[in-house]
């Protein structure tokens, strides 16, 4: 067994936590969970990485309405830790012109996801592919092998220096994250009827993050990720302890 300690921002936006109490994540010797137990918590840690320059200066844009991604992916009774912000100081990561696979390998080389709790790690950059925001991309993977099946645990999110439209932002970091747990757009996943909309469909933005965002084949899909942990809880007020969980490899 191995302990380690992380710092959670905030479970339900309460501000600062002070520890966290993980539970082995659902993959490790749990498989597919049954149905049954898809009405169990869940928990998804998050840490944010925010590209700046290689002089460690203008951080890219890294508005999160933490409230709105946290209602979707409570409708699989996934609960979301934010973890504290990383840096990643590197001019070409932050403005798009290193594309997705350089960011993710500069990342590991610096040891930003390869270690620690399993996670989703939200990076934030200016541009991708050269292009403005918002725009993004999920479910990447540093590892060789696809360990996390059709997800990954990295997704890259660009956002506009101005926020134009708060709800299509949301929107980009939910879907992406989506993404990151298995999901894939409605046209490709057979099981998601066309004619509703939801997180990987067209439609309103409102109703793509709306109360329902994610539909029953959804629920199924992100509830086997492997990025889950079986359970999450903060403790508030500064008590500090550590917690162990399996030393299973991730
Ligand atoms: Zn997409």
């Amino acid at each position: 067994m191995k302990a380690f300690r992380v710092n959670i921002l905030s479970l339900a936006g309460l501000g600062l936590l002070s520890t966290a109490m993980l539970v082995a994540p659902l993959s490790l010797g749990e498989g597919i969970r049954p149905d049954a137990d898809r009405k169990a918590p869940a928990c998804l840690l998050i840490e944010p990485v925010i590209c700046r320059s290689s002089e460690g200066k203008e951080p890219a844009v890294s508005r999160l309405d933490r409230k709105a991604i946290e209602s979707v992916y409570a409708q699989a009774n996934i609960q979301i830790a934010w973890l504290q912000p990383r840096y990643l100081d590197h001019t070409a990561a932050r403005d798009g012109t290193a594309n997705w696979k350089k960011v993710s390998k500069i990342g590991k080389e610096r040891g930003l996801w390869e270690s620690g709790p399993i996670r989703i790690s939200l990076v934030f950059v200016n541009a991708i592919g050269g292009k403005p925001g918002p725009r993004g991309l999920g479910a990447i993977d540093s590892r060789p092998g696809r360990p996390f099946g059709p997800g990954g645990p990295i997704c890259i999110v660009a956002l506009p220096k101005k926020q134009k439209d708060p709800v299509m932002e949301t929107f980009c970091v939910a879907h992406e994250i989506g993404h990151c747990l298995g999901l894939v757009h409605a046209v490709k996943d057979p099981l998601v009827p066309d004619n509703k909309t939801n997180i990987m469909s067209g439609g309103e933005y409102s109703e793509r993050i709306g109360k329902n965002a994610l539909t029953p084949s959804h629920i199924r899909q992100v509830r086997k990720s492997k990025l889950l942990w079986r359970r999450c809880v903060a403790e508030l007020g500064g008590a500090k302890s550590s917690h162990t969980r399996s030393s299973k490899k991730q």
